[in-house]
């Protein structure tokens, strides 16, 4: 997929002399990379083996449009046309290399899907990741309890952005109660890869480093559940690669933005967790709820009126129905009405006060 840089060329490149000249031998030169950390004014991309300190060239371009048929999903308002591009983390980009480490990026490449986290303060969205290729949401079977009125909200959310998911059930070692089992076999029986695993007895590690090899994932999840004890042992050398991103871009880790991509052995990438603690906050229109819980997708477009707001004694709600014919659990239909009441309680217009004269 990626161009290979051919060493002469480099050479060549770097013998070129002038800015100018390098310019012109550089852009039929380029290169696709990976965005695995960004400062301020750097980013680090990550090309045919190769990490490159890089600036944006001045202005960018465009994203092309992706009309690739693998790429089903829709491109986010992130990369519409006409908005301007802040790269994120998990960009794929052209670079054109200036020298063995240095280079400079032309494009962004459009993005198969983002996670983003509202800003309310500019009515804006900031991109945390993009291109997320596994969001491995992680509960523990206890110690503390799953709670899976969250991890519905992951699965809408990642649903929503179009992020295939991963659901980890960690400590295993310590048990599995009535009602974890049942929640084991609920979620795969709705579609989804569920893992135990133990970072104490190691059961389940090498069939995760499996799924995470040669992807771009994250781990998110509540806090106390184990991410950084998957982390530790999935990543041994993370902190390493934690102090050369800080020595290259001349800054301290506290001032990166974003995530930060570390290499797994196995190839592939995972997301620091610190870069992404909580997955991004809930943007979902209400509209669009039946639709990402995937046992009401079937049915999501099937209620009689227009407006129907799937209350208790709607006529005709299609959704209301399937939770009386037992498809989708009382529990999973909880986590839904919560969502759909939040995310209408977001729509409701506000009224602005005129201000004082
Ligand atoms: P995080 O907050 O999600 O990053 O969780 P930590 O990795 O800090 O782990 C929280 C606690 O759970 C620590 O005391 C870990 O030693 C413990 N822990 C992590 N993984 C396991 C596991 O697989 N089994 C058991 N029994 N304890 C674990
Ligand atoms: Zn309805």
């Amino acid at each position: 997929m990626r161009e290979k840089t051919d060493p002469h060329d480099e050479a060549r490149t770097r013998a070129a002399g002038t800015a100018g000249a390098k310019e012109a031998f550089g852009r039929a030169h380029v290169v696709e990379g990976l965005v695995v950390a960004l400062a301020p004014d750097f980013f680090e991309v990550y090309a045919d083996g190769v990490i490159y300190l890089c600036r944006a060239r001045g202005r960018l371009r465009k994203a092309r449009p992706a009309p690739a048929p693998s790429r089903q999903a829709a491109p986010t308002p992130d990369v519409a046309p006409e908005r301007p591009v802040r790269i994120a983390t998990g960009d794929r980009v052209l670079i054109t290399p200036l020298g063995p480490t240095e280079g400079v990026i032309e494009e962004v490449l459009p993005r198969r899907n983002a996670l983003s986290r509202a800003r309310s303060e500019v009515e804006a969205e900031h991109v945390m990741m993009a291109n997320v290729d596994l969001a491995a949401l992680v509960f523990a079977v206890r110690e503390p309890a799953p709670r899976l009125d969250l991890l519905d909200r992951y699965l809408a959310l990642c649903e929503h952005a179009q992020i295939p998911v991963l659901i980890l059930f960690n400590k295993s070692d310590l048990g599995l109660t009535p009602p974890v089992e049942e929640a084991v076999a609920l979620y795969r029986s709705l579609g989804y890869p569920v893992l135990l695993t133990s970072v104490r007895d190691g059961s389940g590690l090498d069939e995760l480093r499996k799924r995470l090899s040669g992807r771009t994932s994250l781990l998110t999840g509540p806090s106390g559940v184990g991410k950084s004890s998957l982390m530790n042992v999935l990543l041994p050398e993370a902190g390493q690669r934690t102090a050369e991103v800080s020595e290259a871009t001349g800054q301290g880790r506290h001032t990166t933005t974003g995530a930060l991509l570390l290499p797994l052995p196995e190839g592939g990438w995972l997301a620091d967790t610190a870069g992404i603690r909580e997955l991004a906050l809930w943007n979902a229109p209400a509209d669009a709820l039946p639709y990402l819980f995937v046992e009401l997708r079937p049915v999501a477009d099937d209620c009689e009126y227009e407006d129907c707001s799937h209350g208790d004694g709607e006529e005709g709600c299609a959704l209301r129905a399937a939770l009386e014919e037992g498809r989708i659990t009382p529990a999973r239909w909880v986590s839904f009405e919560r969502l759909l009441e939040e995310a209408r309680e977001r729509e409701r217009p506000v009224w602005h006060a005129p201000a004082h004269r």
